[in-house]
């Protein structure tokens, strides 16, 4: 069997200095467990368009469709603001996912309990919060026909359609059941079937593919419930699937009960390769950051906590994933504290590699 593949695209701002530790960490992988990958790095973003005058290369999106797995960091900055809207960093991004046809967008919301304070909730509510946000990504309203501003008699109209198919709902719910086979098996969907119809027919496909997953524990919730739900006791949640709008702001939300940007991974996964493992893109939820881009000063625990998806979710490595995690909860647990995660409490400062450096030994003492 050859290793396992990954594309690693470090991307711009602090893209590069949060994947070199992750870099770090999958070399600790490979030497200490014996899970060797084969890695190749390459350019996307605005360093990509430096060097080739485009975001994302062909080649690069060739190779992104070959391998298990691909890894970004992050894309964009001042200096590319002014780029034509073809090829803005962000462009790069945009044709990996639809591309790929990434159309599961997994978002967590972890509480680590030493972080529990920045939440803007209570902490007894927060504390241990390990909950997942599966969003439809590649249909829905922000893609539906027909759309546009209008001119109807004397004033003009905004539409936007609301569409979806059956095999785009039943996808993303399969999706989701295989996510919540993996984790405590509770999965609730949302959606607004009392006033929408396409609502309607999603609460219908999801209970159809519910009959797949007889393990699995299936509710339903509308979506302005579960924002109420999400902030009153987020713990009753294991696994959320909903649609692509109301998944933007309740993956947003949930993410906040859990404090700082920099601690957010994600992951956007499609169809099954030949090999049975689903096209996948990691990558955290933050910007390049270009503020504090290139003095050290980046959190990268939202980039290792995605690599930490990828051995879980494209890997098969549950086990491993749960000790990468346990080493950056140790790590927080001992007070260590990249700059944006210092709170009135205090702890012990480190910078990017400092918090690498700790994870590492974090996952030394683990063996
Ligand atoms: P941002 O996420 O880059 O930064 C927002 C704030 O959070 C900044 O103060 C930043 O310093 C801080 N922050 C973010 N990640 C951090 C980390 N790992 N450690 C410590 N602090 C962190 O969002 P922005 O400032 O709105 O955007 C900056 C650039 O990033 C823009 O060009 C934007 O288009 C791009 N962007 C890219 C992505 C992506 O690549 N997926 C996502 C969002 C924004």
């Amino acid at each position: 069997m050859p290793n396992p593949s990954l594309l690693i695209l470090p991307g711009d701002g602090i893209g590069p200095e949060v994947m070199a530790e992750v870099r770090r960490i999958i070399d600790w992988f490979g030497g200490k467990r014996g899970l060797v990958f084969d890695v190749s790095e390459d350019l996307v973003g605005g360093c990509a368009y430096d060097a080739h005058g485009t975001p994302l290369h062909d080649d690069t999106m060739a190779r992104a469709q070959e391998v298990d797995a691909v890894l970004l960091g992050a894309v964009g900055g001042p200096k590319y603001d002014d780029l034509d809207f073809s090829v803005k960093p962000e462009r790069g991004l945009l044709r990996l996912r639809k591309e790929m046809d990434l159309f599961s967008n997994l978002r967590p919301a972890q509480c680590f309990d030493a972080l529990a304070d920045f939440s803007s909730l209570k902490r007894d509510v927060v504390a241990g919060l390990d909950i997942m946000i599966v969003r439809e990504l590649t249909s829905g309203v922000y893609f539906g026909e027909p759309r546009g501003i209008f001119k109807e008699g004397n004033e003009r109209v905004g539409i936007n359609t609301q569409r979806y198919t059956e095999s785009e709902i039943a996808r993303v719910a399969r999706s989701a059941f295989e996510l919540a086979m993996k984790r405590d098996r509770k999965l609730c969907s949302m959606e607004k079937a009392n006033v929408m119809e396409s609502g309607i027919l999603w609460r219908d496909v999801v209970t159809e593919v519910s009959r797949d997953y007889p393990e699995v524990e299936l509710s339903h919730m509308y979506a302005d419930a579960g924002a109420m739900q999400l902030t009153r006791w987020p713990k009753q949640f294991d696994v959320i699937v909903t649609d692509n709008l109301f998944g933007d702001l309740l993956s947003d939300l949930a993410a906040m009960l859990t404090g700082s940007l920099g601690m957010l991974p994600s992951a956007s996964l499609g169809a099954p390769m030949a090999n049975g493992r689903p096209k996948a893109l990691y990558e955290p939820v933050h910007g390049s950051a270009p503020d504090i881009a290139g003095q050290g000063k980046a959190n990268p625990i939202a980039c290792i906590l995605s690599f930490a998806m990828a051995l879980r979710y494209s890997f098969d490595q549950g086990a491993e994933a749960a000790r990468l995690e346990a080493a950056v909860e140790r790590v927080l647990a001992d007070g260590l504290r990249t700059a944006d995660l210092m709170g009135p409490e205090g702890g012990t400062p480190v910078s990017t590699s400092g918090m690498g450096d700790a994870i590492l030994g974090a996952l030394d003492a683990s063996l």
